[in-house]
């Protein structure tokens, strides 16, 4: 269930400030240089020095099996589920997606953000902020009485406005006591459709960009998933509470 109690809402704001300032830290080790195995090994050290445990490492889903890291790391056309490893070196001009998810006492909370490695282009730039911008887009939307659909209904106009991709077979999701719970939140849909939004819900949002098509495709070994054309793309998340009617942040 997704309607958190008054000590569980504690919780997971305390849990949400764990995981954003952890993915700060890993954040300002991007450069081009490192590989992506090197940010996995300082997430999860960051995470359990404080008290969190990293809620997608050993994370099973049936068809793709356990996910074996902390961060997911997807890298220019990869949009999410990338698997951190020793063999890719970041190089300048690279954007890198990072999402990440940690456990707190039962309480769970997930996010993601897309940086870029170095000097990147003015299209890949544009990308990042726009993807950004449609998160917060989306989170605006997530008020008392509005429903699940009025998030999607807002970002994807304003993905289309600007001529992204936006990616439809991954959607958002309620949180709490598990990582992934009902309802879906899709990044598209129509106003006034879907659950209805009620205090102390906890949701993570996370529009996924792109600057091409909308098709995806999953790599051989069964997580990554990357562009069909080859486009870049990118991903923002943030975990919310319904707090007074309104959005509250809890990933900041
Ligand atoms: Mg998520």
């Amino acid at each position: 269930m997704n309607i958190l109690k008054t000590d569980q809402i504690k919780k997971i704001k305390i849990c949400g400030k764990i995981l954003a300032d952890s993915l700060d830290e890993v954040k300002k080790k991007v450069r081009p240089g490192i590989t992506t195995i090197e940010l996995d090994e300082l997430a999860e050290k960051l995470l359990r020095a404080k008290g969190c445990t990293p809620a997608f490492k050993g994370y099973y889903v049936a068809g793709a099996g356990t996910f074996p890291s902390t961060l997911c790391v997807s890298i220019n056309d990869e949009i999410v589920h990338g698997i951190p490893s020793e063999k890719y070196i970041l190089k300048d001009g690279d954007i890198i997606s990072l999402d990440i998810g940690a456990g707190y006492n039962g309480i769970y909370t997930d996010m993601a953000t897309t940086v870029p490695v170095g000097k990147i282009s003015a299209e890949a730039a544009r990308l990042l902020k726009l993807t950004e911008e449609s998160l917060y887009i989306g989170i605006k939307q997530a008020k008392a009485g509005n429903r699940i659909g009025d998030i999607g209904a807002e970002i994807e106009p304003f993905a289309g406005k600007h001529h992204l991709g936006l990616i439809r077979d991954y959607v958002g999701h309620g949180i709490g006591p598990e990582p992934h719970l009902p309802p879906q939140i899709p990044n598209f849909g129509q106003h006034n459709t879907g659950a209805k939004i009620i205090e102390n819900m906890a949701l993570a949002i996370e529009p996924m960009l792109t600057t091409g098509g909308e098709d995806t495709v999953v790599d051989d070994n069964g997580w990554t998933v990357r562009t069909t054309d080859g486009s870049l793309a990118a991903h923002f998340e943030h975990t919310i509470i319904i707090e007074n009617g309104k959005p509250a942040i809890v990933t900041k």
